[in-house]
């Protein structure tokens, strides 16, 4: 008995316990210090829905809810020399690495994407804080330079969203090697002439805005976000003096002429489109482009839809064929007769011309399943052996 009371139910508990459920679900908003339900939380993308402070946010996550119906295809990036320089402090190198990419269970601090915002073809990276400080490694460079070859092969605008430490000390020189590594890359886009645009989320500091952080065509802030290469704390420590309310602050760099913009991260997708379109030149996107109640909508009105339909239907998405063909018993059962003989000729010539609207955006995402998994596997090889020399 004793050895089951003492040994193995603890342990059994010890097992439970781990999932630490209390912690998982609510977090507290460090702003204003309400608890917020985890799922909420999520849903409003990390912004606390009493105070608005905008809390860190994982790329994934972030790029879920940015790309058109979460759907974005990872770039790969050029792996890495493990830890060069066998660097130790309280922890190997290694093991803190180890330890990041199983609580984070990504690679890095950088994922790259490639995919649509409203319809919009481009080429997101997005650095993550939560692994190791977003600090700028080798990887992050190889990374960015990934990403800007990706962007440029496609001919798509890049959107990066910082969130920085500064550099990864645990590279020594080969981490600050990374500023001029991602400055070329961007230079690239330049020469390329695709537009860059930097979303600066809270914190971006130290190397980061040394280099590729503040090298965009536009550059936007998240609110609130602390965005310096020294600080404040730092700088106040060397003048000895008191820095002024908000200093460094992303409200504060916009006054200041060092951002263009200051931007709620729920806004930050429209924003974002209409910008890279106007730097596209491409036409403004169209508001409420949704395929399925395009579709949905003419079939009740008119009753021989049927028979026009599936011209259109094919080219939406399958949800939307779904949603076409599920309101079509209702209308069929009331206009028994004129059905198949009557209607069916003259009706389907007024219908395609309200439809032609939503088409052309409706062709788009057919380019992109069959361009990307075409380029995808020509591509990458190039971008490994390119960035190995
Ligand atoms: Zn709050």
């Amino acid at each position: 008995m004793n050895w089951i009371t003492n040994y193995v139910r603890p342990k059994i508990n010890s097992l439970f316990s781990r999932r630490e459920v209390p912690e998982n679900l609510w977090t507290k908003c460090p702003e204003c210090g309400t608890m917020l339900f985890h799922r909420e939380l999520s849903d409003n993308l990390n912004v606390c829905t009493s105070c608005d402070h905008h809390m860190a946010i994982t790329p994934r996550e972030r790029f879920k809810a940015l790309f058109d119906n979460g759907k974005f295809l990872e770039v790969r990036v050029p792996d890495v020399a493990a830890d060069p320089l066998h660097f130790r402090d309280q922890k190997k190198y290694p093991e803190r690495l180890k330890a990041a990419q199983k609580a984070s269970g990504e690679k890095d601090a950088m994922l790259v994407a490639e995919g649509e915002i409203g319809r919009t073809p481009i080429v997101a990276i997005g650095q993550d804080f939560s692994f190791m400080g977003g600090s700028m490694g080798m990887y992050v460079g190889n990374a960015i330079i990934a990403a800007a070859q990706r962007a440029v092969a496609l001919n798509r605008p890049l959107v990066l969203f910082a969130a920085a430490g500064g550099a990864r000390m645990q590279e020594g020189i080969l981490s600050l090697m990374q500023m001029p590594r991602s400055t070329v890359a961007v230079q690239m886009l330049k020469e390329a002439g695709l537009p860059y645009v930097v979303v600066l989320t809270h914190p971006t500091t130290g190397g980061v805005t040394a280099s590729y952080a503040m090298l965009g065509d536009v550059q936007i802030a998240e609110p609130g976000a602390l965005i310096c290469f020294a600080g404040p704390r730092v700088i106040e420590q060397t003048i000895r003096e008191k820095l002024p309310e908000g200093f460094q602050r992303a409200e504060y760099l916009l006054d200041h002429g060092m951002l263009d913009r200051v931007t709620h991260r729920k806004a930050l997708k429209d924003e974002l489109v209409t910008i890279l379109r106007m730097l596209c030149g491409l036409p403004p996107a169209v508001a409420g482009d949704l395929p399925a109640p395009d579709a949905s909508t003419v079939a009740p009105v008119v009753t021989p839809a049927p028979v026009v339909e599936p011209e259109v239907v094919p080219v939406v998405v399958a949800a939307a064929a779904a949603a076409a063909v599920a309101p079509e018993p209702a209308p069929v059962e009331v206009p028994v007769e004129p059905e198949p003989v009557v209607v069916p000729e003259p009706v389907p010539v007024p219908e395609p011309q309200p439809e032609p609207a939503p088409q052309p955006p409706v062709e788009m995402p057919i380019d992109l399943p069959e361009s990307m998994p075409e380029d995808a596997p020509t591509e990458i090889p190039d971008e490994t052996a390119t960035a190995e020399k």
